[in-house]
């Protein structure tokens, strides 16, 4: 089958896409692996419309408003392989090709577990990413925060992390990692706005016993317990396997690189949005660059059209 546009990755930016694409009248076909990033949360928030909304249900309305328009196609399905160029990508999908002019990626993130005893059954709930997604329903608790395994440049980010945590609650407590001790210097500047920093490495979380998911405090290596209704850390995040079999350019921290304006990758024809391209993650900013996404494969596709067609009328005029 052939299509205009294939997206791969059903989350806020694919379906935010494939709405734009859609409009736009394109062949459209989105595939969909299914697995979330946000799988362990129970709520999207910060979205404006859709705050408090999950994140099924979120899916659920974009694929029903989706189907208003038959010139796209949403499939559950994983994108096993990509080759071909600009006008002529092959992309295999439940063991056939498909043809696609163009390609948007949408994959998202994949992120590393957190190597802490009680995390896993935490994450999402209780242990997060992110103060502006989860920091409301926690505020005025005791909060922590997982310092990063590596110092400057990531020490410079921690601290303007942890900053930001003071917006929603004053007991901000800083932990060292197992392995990573804290420099005195960023522990001397987390200190000086607020922050309590603990040397000691985190040993594991301790939750309420019924639930796992809710944690009351950390352990430490040296045997102590510091209150913690609320954890925040960055664990590393990697591209899928299809990103990475692409060898497309990618920055220091591991982002496809597209071009801020249009949206392609340095690879011609394929673009990126979303989580795969940014630190700055958000189910509403995947969708906007998902949406920016759209319109500039539309435009490109438009364009392309123009000039074919002023080149085809430029040599009926010459031969005449
Ligand atoms: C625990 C947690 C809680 C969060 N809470 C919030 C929140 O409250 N508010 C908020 O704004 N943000 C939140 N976020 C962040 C938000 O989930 C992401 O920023 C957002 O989902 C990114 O959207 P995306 O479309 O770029 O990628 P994703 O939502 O990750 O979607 C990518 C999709 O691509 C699919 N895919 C991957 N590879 C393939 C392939 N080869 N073929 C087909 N499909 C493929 C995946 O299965 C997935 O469905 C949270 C994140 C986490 C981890």
């Amino acid at each position: 089958m052939n299509f205009d546009v294939v997206i791969v990755g059903g989350g806020p930016s694919g379906l935010a896409a494939a709405l734009t694409l859609g409009r736009a009248r394109r062949a459209v076909l989105l595939c969909d692996a299914g697995e979330r990033r946000n799988q362990a949360a129970e709520h999207i928030h910060n979205f404006v419309t859709r705050d408090q909304t999950p994140p099924d249900e979120f899916r659920r309305v974009a694929r029903e408003q989706l189907a208003r328009y038959p010139n796209v196609l949403v499939r559950d399905a994983r994108i096993e392989a990509l080759d071909g160029e600009r006008d002529a990508f092959r992309l295999r999908v439940d063991g056939a090709d498909v043809i696609a002019k163009r390609v948007l990626l949408c994959t998202g993130m994949l992120d590393e577990p957190l190597l802490i005893e009680g995390a896993r059954e935490a994450w999402g709930r209780s242990i997060f990413q992110c103060p502006y997604c989860h920091g409301w329903e926690a505020q005025d608790r005791a909060w922590g925060f997982v310092a990063p395994a590596h110092d400057a440049p990531h020490a410079a980010m921690a601290a303007q992390f942890v900053q930001q945590l003071f917006a929603w609650t004053d007991r901000v407590t800083v932990f060292a990692q197992r392995g990573h001790a804290l420099s005195d210097a960023l522990a001397a500047q987390l200190e000086s706005f607020g922050a309590r920093v603990e040397r000691s490495p985190i040993r594991r979380v301790i939750a309420d016993d019924n639930t796992r998911t809710q944690i009351r405090a950390i352990e430490l290596e040296d045997g102590s317990k510091v209150p913690c209704d609320a954890l925040f850390a960055h664990p590393p995040q990697r591209q899928t396997a299809l990103v990475a079999s692409l060898g497309l350019a990618l920055d220091a921290d591991g982002y496809v690189t597209a071009d801020p304006a249009r949206r392609e990758t340095a690879r011609p024809g394929i673009y990126a949005s979303g989580d795969l391209s940014t630190r700055m993650q958000g189910a509403i900013f995947a969708a906007a660059s998902g949406a920016h996404a759209g319109a500039m494969i539309n435009f490109d596709l438009a364009q392309q059209r123009a000039t074919q067609r002023a080149s085809s009328r430029a040599r009926v005029e010459t031969s005449e």
